[in-house]
């Protein structure tokens, strides 16, 4: 059976991935999204098994030690982790979209040589923080180490793919929908 692709979508916190993920699946629907399973608690709208499985750290380290992952790695004091099994389903229907930090973004590309990987930018620092803050989610303690981690993140992006900027998300979405018809 043939294969969809693996479309890896980075971009440091408060970029607007979720949004231009939401408009790219409201386009193409042989689209899907890969459910991460993650330590951190639910934000306020977030539904289990929607946005993430929310897990215990030790579900997490019982899934590590199970071999679950086809990729996970620590992010702001939290674990996240790409479920293997649900990666594959889904890619039998069409491609799959991942929403990852570069770390993980590294490591599908090492185990997936043929996934497409894209980062995408804020039009400035300044920028970011903005969103970051406006979204009203975020304690001020995890803002200050997420835009520490934006810096570390940004410095990733030569080795993607492609790199995208986000000053809109329409025209964002519809780039990236091009890339990955290309
Ligand atoms: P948030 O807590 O804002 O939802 O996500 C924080 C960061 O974790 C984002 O950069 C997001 O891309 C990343 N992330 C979400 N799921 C996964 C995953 O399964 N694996 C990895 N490596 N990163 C993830």
């Amino acid at each position: 059976m043939s294969k969809g692709k693996l479309i890896v979508i980075s971009g440091a916190s408060g970029v607007g991935k979720g949004t231009v993920l939401g408009i790219m699946m409201k386009k193409r629907k042989d689209l899907s999204f890969s459910v991460s399973a993650t330590t951190r608690p639910p934000r306020p709208g977030e539904v289990d098994g929607v946005h993430y499985y929310f897990v215990s750290r030790e579900q997490f380290q019982e899934m590590i030690a199970q071999g679950a992952f086809l990729e996970y790695d620590a992010h702001a004091a939290n674990f996240y982790g790409t479920p293997r099994a649900q990666a594959e389903e889904k890619r039998a229907h069409g491609p799959v979209l991942l929403d990852i930090e570069p770390a993980g973004a590294k490591q599908v590309r090492q185990s997936v040589p043929d996934a497409e990987l894209i980062f995408i930018m804020p039009p400035s620092m300044e920028e970011l923080e903005r969103r970051l803050r406006g979204r009203g989610d975020t304690p001020e303690d995890q803002i200050k180490l997420r835009m520490e981690r934006a810096v570390w993140e940004m410095e990733q992006r030569f080795w993607y793919d492609h790199v995208v900027v986000n000053d809109d998300p329409e025209r964002c979405a519809e780039e990236i929908l091009s890339i990955i018809e290309e």
